[in-house]
């Protein structure tokens, strides 16, 4: 799954991360575009709380859209 999301990546600049198939701890956060590692997604979710809630908020409204449509 890839979502835009801060922080931007320390080597490219880029905001595009590829995200864990799941929620399991050892699952690494990449860069979509240079693939540098941001490290495992629980201590990503630490660090980074604003952006997996960003996310979440994402879904949720990807959510709510699909509903919209019926
Ligand atoms: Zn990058």
């Amino acid at each position: 799954m890839k979502v835009k999301t801060s922080p931007e990546c320390p080597k490219c600049g880029h905001r595009m991360k590829r995200f864990p198939p799941g929620r399991k701890d050892e699952y690494h956060v990449h860069c979509a575009e240079c693939d540098y590692d941001f490290g495992r997604f629980d201590y990503f979710q630490a660090q980074f709380r604003h952006a997996i809630e960003e996310l979440e908020e994402q879904l949720q409204r990807r959510d709510t859209a699909d509903d919209d449509r019926g």
